[in-house]
């Protein structure tokens, strides 16, 4: 059996054609690519506006300029994230806080959310980032709520859930990144999430004033339009420090075929989902999906008691699982900042068991039945 990553990028003829026709184009950046990549991607989601950035990070960090956060303003993530959900608030210079994550659900508690918030006095916090983490939904709509009674921004890291939706209380489908909850979502397009442009993001959003914050911040802070002065068709003004945050017209071109064939893609880790389920139920514990919720599954993710020998046991037998993730704060240049007080016991507890077993459209019956094997092998003993 050939090795079995944790995931993996799936890249067809249609794909290489469309890089190709891009490359002999007149545009290899700032072309129709881009912007058909946008126009797409902000329909797919159904939000109003779309900005695509060279990779999620770029995205985050120009979201929390947008939302205007400065130096020691507090914002407020989940710590099983992947680092780039926090350092967007340290590269504006802002304060990192954490509220732990729900046990059931992996995703960052509502209720120690709510908590940590009333702890504090009026204005303390600036936003909240929560993460759909693994491809699960936050109910944005209960975020909404805590976040509108103590005028709190939101940024939905949805590098995980492309395609993914959660269930309002109206039981209307709420796609991730449709911008009704939250003022800004962020994607990334890295090869192991749903769609792969080599590196990659997408900023969605409603609001036409944070769309035109993203777009001029993208470009360096450079603009043509509303110029204080003009003199001549050359000039243009740079009216705040940006950056170049730009993605290509040949990424681009890839993401739109990637784009078409996400629903398959989701389709099918949801299959895979319902095969780990059956196998390892009763045996492991998995993150609880609410009714009628559609989990994008960029991961899928059990606990299990000796978690370091399931890993090595995979690992000898060339499957190789993933752990998602060490919690932010623990990292060395977190821990330095102090979270050591911090009462983040689920995310502690959680990281000792968690493991994400192999989780990609291409993977073949034929190799998750093997895995599950040698997980169940594992288990049994
Ligand atoms: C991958 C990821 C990012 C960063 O994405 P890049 O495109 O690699 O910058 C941010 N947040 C989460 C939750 C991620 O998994």
């Amino acid at each position: 059996m050939k090795a079995i990553p944790y995931g993996r990028q799936n890249i067809d003829q249609n794909d290489i054609d469309a890089v190709v026709e891009t490359l002999t184009s007149d545009f290899l950046t700032q072309g129709p690519k881009v912007k058909e990549f946008e126009e797409r991607f902000a329909a797919y989601v159904g939000a109003k506006y779309a900005v695509a950035v060279n990779n999620a990070t770029s995205g985050l960090h120009l979201a929390v300029l947008a939302l205007d956060l400065k130096k020691g303003e507090r914002v407020i993530t989940t710590p099983i994230t992947f680092a780039a959900s926090a350092n967007c608030i340290k590269y504006a210079e802002g304060e990192v806080w954490f509220a732990d994550i729900d046990s059931k659900s992996y995703l960052l508690s509502l209720k120690k959310t709510k908590e940590l918030i009333e702890s504090k006095p009026r204005g303390f916090f600036k936003g909240i980032i929560p993460v759909d983490f693994a491809g699960l939904p936050v109910n944005l709509e209960a975020f909404r709520e805590l976040a509108n009674e103590h005028d709190l921004w939101i940024i939905e890291d949805a590098a995980h859930s492309p395609g993914g939706y959660f269930i309002d209380s109206k039981g209307n489908k709420q796609m991730c990144g449709n911008g009704k909850y939250a003022d800004i979502a962020v994607f990334s397009f890295h090869p192991v999430k749903h769609i792969a442009c080599g590196e990659g993001g997408m900023i969605t959003t409603n609001s036409e004033i944070l769309y035109k914050k993203l777009s001029l911040l993208r470009t360096h802070g450079i603009t043509k339009e509303n110029m204080i002065e003009n003199h001549g068709g050359w000039f243009y003004e740079m009216q705040e420090l940006g950056y170049n945050y730009r993605l290509t017209d040949i990424q681009s071109a890839l993401g739109i075929t990637q784009l078409l064939k996400n629903n398959e893609g989701v389709k099918r880790r949801n299959e895979i989902a319902i095969n780990y389920k059956v196998a390892l139920k009763g045996k492991v514990k998995y993150q609880n999906l609410p009714d009628g919720y559609l989990n994008a599954h960029h991961l899928f993710v059990i606990e299990v008691e000796n978690r370091k020998e399931l890993y090595d046991f995979l690992r000898a037998k060339n499957i190789f699982a993933q752990i998602h993730y060490i919690p932010v704060h623990n990292l060395p240049y977190y821990k330095e900042i102090g979270y050591e007080d911090a009462d983040l016991n689920n995310s502690e507890n959680y990281y000792s068991k968690c493991i994400s077993l192999p989780m990609y459209p291409t993977l073949t019956n034929e190799e998750q039945q093997f895995v599950i094997e040698k997980v169940l092998e594992f288990i049994d003993d």
